[in-house]
């Protein structure tokens, strides 16, 4: 048999405490509950990847994810991992409705096709940036919480993610502690779908009132509200993203076709790696802002979003900063993440860089 057939597999729990729970206006992660896939050539070659489950995002379930996985695994053992297009355009038919499923599964695709060319992730997608730098969120809590947060990670981060939706009082007063802590940081406000396109525009404006200019507003109205979008996007002097709005390569030409957004958030969890790939050429030639985000991640996917991000280059924000929320990390990076929000990706040497411990 040739050595780079697809063999065998294992799909295991990927669990992690969090040093926080991380809630935004949504829901809350208590822990990280993922779902890690290995899949193995005849010639012993072995490729990782995650599936980030974010039940409140999307409504997948970790059973359900690990179950499609399983089923997913034992329909490509046979096939040639050289041939390792093919296969992810199948995952993207086959396991469209489970897309923490799909895009865990084309990682560990991608994983082994790069460690038997023996090339990076990053290599893989055109090697431009060396490094890339994440910000780091502060999630919904008392203002209290939130100047604790900030005297911690001020001087380590650059830029700073203010997550709001709940109440709106109490999140001017977190944005306040955070501008007072961090006066020259870059800000990005995500309301994950929480407000009406009035109630954004108040909020906003109150915001801009008080001498605060985030660089960056993710996802201020509801998914399907591209309209709500638009009109924030001509009434308000802010760049406006669309991040659950922009769930397929459809959307995001619709969001771009109807000039809604002048920014997208594109997540492998969301839209697999072969569609996020096109999405990035989308909105590269539309001139809009990209950015990269991720769900609870380990720093394996993590570091494959960052290697995409820094691989393709053009990246205006980087989001990958959950692995910074663990307090044991089944999945450790070691010196290639430094503690202040850097990637280190020119030092990775095959596929992703990073192998989960639990196999
Ligand atoms: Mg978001």
């Amino acid at each position: 048999m040739k050595e780079t057939v697809i063999e065998s597999f294992e799909v295991k729990k990927l669990n992690a405490e969090l040093f926080m729970p991380f809630t935004i206006s949504s829901g809350s992660h208590k822990s990280l509950a993922n779902v890690a896939v290995m899949l193995k050539t005849s010639g012993g070659v072995c490729g990782y990847g995650e599936a980030a489950v974010a039940t409140h995002i999307t409504g997948e379930t970790v059973e359900q994810t690990e179950e499609n996985l399983k089923k997913a695994c034992a329909s490509i053992v046979g096939r040639d991992a050289a041939d390792y297009l093919k296969i992810l355009n199948y995952l993207e038919e086959s396991l469209d409705k489970n897309r923490a499923a799909m895009s865990g599964l084309e990682l560990a695709v991608l994983d082994l096709a790069c460690r038997l060319q023996g090339i990076s992730l990053w290599q893989y997608y055109g090697g431009k940036e060396n490094s890339v730098r994440t910000d780091i969120t502060v999630v919904i809590g008392s203002e209290e919480k939130a100047r604790d947060f900030m005297a911690k990670t001020r001087c380590r981060f650059q830029d700073f993610k203010i997550k709001v939706g709940i109440d709106f009082d109490e999140d001017i007063k977190r944005l306040i502690a955070v501008k007072e802590a961090a006066p020259s940081a870059k800000l990005i406000i995500d309301a994950n779908c929480a407000y009406s396109p009035e109630d954004a525009e108040k909020f906003f404006n109150e915001l801009l009132r008080r001498g605060i200019k985030p660089a960056l507003v993710e996802q201020p109205v509801k998914k399907e509200n591209f309209e709500g979008l638009k009109y924030l996007t001509e009434k308000l002097p802010l760049v406006i993203c669309a991040d659950e709005s922009a769930y397929s390569l459809d959307d995001v030409f619709e969001l771009i076709r109807r000039k809604c957004v002048k920014a997208v958030n594109i997540k492998l969890t969301k839209l697999g790696f072969m569609r996020a790939r096109e999405t990035w050429a989308l909105a590269r030639s539309a001139g809009i802002k990209l950015m990269i985000g991720e769900m609870m991640e380990s720093e394996l996917s993590s570091f494959a979003a960052a290697e995409f991000a820094g691989g393709l280059g053009g990246f205006d924000f980087i989001d990958l900063d959950t692995p910074f929320f663990l307090k044991d990390s089944p999945c450790p990076a070691g010196k290639l993440l430094e503690n202040t929000g850097v990637y280190r990706l020119a030092e990775i040497e095959k596929g992703i860089g990073i192998v989960p411990g639990i196999f």
